[in-house]
């Protein structure tokens, strides 16, 4: 399957801080993909990365199927909405549809102004006297505009209010049905991610700490949970993602599809909210994949 990002061993370092390093990992296309993790975390890096707005300092990332990042391939083929949406405040939503119009090879002007018609945002309207929700929907529709392959959204919902917020990812889970666009979007908001993405990366300390389809990352790790005392030997036999104990309960999260629970303990199912929330608090369990790993291929340890 083609990917819409594949990156291999990519970094990026700002002076001494290694903003993203030994990134190895392949987010197919077709798929909704949220890139989670904390502020700091290294998102809009790797988001940059693709888009070609930062050059590498180690590694490469392609994007659209094998294109280089950056490329004027990659240009037409790649849109991007910055966080906030990042549009000129003084200018009406009729000019951003001109700048748009003659800045791109690719155009479909009347599925934009169509578009804003069924949204009641008017045209006449400068951008600066328009909602946060229907600015983000503006930003939205000039991205769209360009017939992407695949759509790269920096912290598209952190502005927004809970409505606004819904509304826009009905807006983005349109356009992918419609489209066929692969959408990849950075959040660090958990909460939402399980009814819109089919895909997760987290990353965390400028390192990818899990990668992958959200249902065999729910259906590969558990949460067992038994006497505290028995928690080291239990520890030994599975990948840990996240320990946990009380004075008296252990509470591990593993990775593993069918742990056997020991006598005296059980298993549950886990959330992709708690799994990816886990992940997110607990880098130093992860083993990182280095260059040389399969995408999207990580081991996890205690
Ligand atoms: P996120 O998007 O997850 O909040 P970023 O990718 O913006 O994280 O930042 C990752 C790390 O790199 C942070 O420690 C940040 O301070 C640092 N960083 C990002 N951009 C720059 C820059 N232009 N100059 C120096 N440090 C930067």
């Amino acid at each position: 399957m083609s990917a819409a990002i594949e990156a291999t061993g990519l970094g990026k370092r700002y002076g001494r801080t290694w903003a993203l390093r030994d990134c190895s990992l392949s987010i197919p296309a077709g798929h909704v993909v949220g890139l989670v993790g904390p502020n700091g975390a290294g998102k809009t890096t790797l988001l940059s990365l693709a888009v070609g707005l930062a050059t590498p300092t180690t590694g490469r990332v392609r994007v659209a199927g094998g294109i280089a990042a950056g490329s004027a391939a990659a240009l037409d083929a790649v849109a991007f909405v910055a966080q906030e949406a990042a549009l000129y405040r003084n200018l009406s939503v009729a000019d951003m549809l001109r700048a748009g119009r003659c800045l791109n090879r690719r155009w479909d002007d009347r599925r934009a102004r169509g578009r804003l018609a069924d949204l009641g945002i008017p045209l006449r309207r400068k951008v600066g006297a328009l909602s946060g929700g229907q600015r983000s929907q503006v930003a939205l529709t000039l991205a769209l505009a360009k017939i992407p392959e695949l759509l790269i959204l920096d912290e598209p919902l952190a502005a927004l209010d809970p409505v606004a917020r819904h509304d826009f990812m009905a807006a983005l889970m349109t356009a992918v049905s419609e489209d066929g666009v692969s959408v990849v979007f950075s959040s660090h908001v958990v909460a939402e991610l399980e009814r819109v993405c089919d895909h997760v990366v987290v990353v965390h300390g400028g390192r990818i700490q899990v990668a992958g389809e959200a249902d065999d990352l729910v259906a590969g790790h558990h949460v067992l949970t038994g006497p505290a005392e028995q928690a080291d030997t239990v520890a030994d036999r599975f990948p840990v993602v996240q320990d946990r104990r009380a004075s008296a309960q252990a509470h591990l999260l593993v990775r593993a599809a069918h742990p056997d629970a020991p006598p005296g303990w059980q298993r549950h199912p886990v959330g992709l909210e708690e799994l990816v929330l886990a992940y997110m608090r607990e880098p130093s369990a992860a083993v990182l994949p280095g260059p040389r790993s399969a995408p999207g291929e990580r081991m996890a340890r205690r």
